[in-house]
């Protein structure tokens, strides 16, 4: 799949090289500016690499009891992940935002009410996307850069904000299922176990519900991927270390330990697409929502 990846490649560095912040100076006298192209925003699923890496990632917290627990298993296990926030939620447990960035763990936006983009106006997309964002500093964490889109749905409107926000968009190529009322800690560790694949990103949740088998699932996967050669990072760590070097704007973090990585094989093919335009509905599970 090569063409794909150099395809996705291009798109994703035009995009970013089109931000504001990555501009050369400008010297007078300038010609009148073009009109502003209104870029989208792209879904990022997993990402082609050969490293033994694993994004794993956490929505609809931050939750008093269980993001403890999940933050105690990935430093056991020497861990990172990527926590996509509800501000609503943070509201009602600010403390936690800098408790899991001290854990050496990274924090996304998962919007302000957890609505669902694609039935929301421009303006009440705005207010979804700024209101976490708003959420998360407020409460002493850093800007997210990182957006997960509740439900997978998406529109033209919320896609374009997005885009012009600067904000990647994370979906998952590994759905746990863990937001299955009835789901079991054997069944989220086969799913996990069984779609391990270096660059996969992983989805699970630490909030809304109750997640005792999301945490009992937790402490035995960690421990078998890691005896099977797998580091588990955070999404910015699975950029920094992938064939994605473009996203070279991204804030420095202590580099994991990708080198030891026993086997450099991938372990099967991947026939979805890695990374795409952001479109209505663009990673719609079948049956409920997962993000
Ligand atoms: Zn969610």
């Amino acid at each position: 799949m090569p063409d794909l990846r150099g395809a996705a490649l291009a798109v994703l560095t035009s995009a970013l090289f089109a931000t504001p912040a990555l501009a050369a100076p400008m010297k007078a006298p300038v010609p009148a500016p073009a009109p502003a192209v209104q870029r989208q925003a792209l879904l990022l699923k997993e990402v082609p690499t050969q490293v033994k890496m694993i994004a794993f990632t956490f929505d609809d917290g931050p939750n008093r009891r269980y993001t403890p627990q999940v933050l105690d298993l990935l430093q056991k296990y020497h861990a990172h992940a990527t926590f996509f926030l509800i501000g609503q939620e943070v509201v009602r447990f600010p403390e936690m935002v800098k408790k899991i960035e001290a854990s050496g763990m990274e924090i996304g936006n998962h919007g302000m009410h957890h609505k669902w983009l694609h039935k929301l106006t421009a303006d009440d997309i705005q207010k979804e996307i700024t209101g976490g964002s708003d959420a998360i500093t407020s409460a002493g964490g850093k800007k997210p850069y990182l957006y997960r889109l509740p439900g997978g749905y998406a529109s033209e409107d919320a896609s374009k904000l997005l885009g012009s926000l600067g904000y990647t968009v994370i979906g998952w190529s590994v759905d746990t299922r863990d937001w299955r009322m009835s789901a079991t800690a054997e069944g989220i560790e086969r799913i996990v176990m069984r779609d391990a694949a270096p660059g996969r990103i992983v989805i699970m949740h630490d909030g809304s519900i109750r997640r005792e088998a999301t945490i009992q699932a937790l402490s035995h996967v960690l421990p078998a991927l890691e005896s099977q050669g797998y580091k588990i990072v955070s999404i910015s760590e699975l950029l920094r270390k992938s064939s994605y070097q473009a996203l070279r704007q991204l804030p420095p973090q202590k580099p994991c330990d990708a080198k030891k990585a026993k086997n450099s094989q991938p372990k099967k093919e991947r026939p979805r697409s890695l990374i795409e335009r952001l479109r209505p509905a663009s990673q719609k599970p079948s049956g409920r929502k997962a993000g």
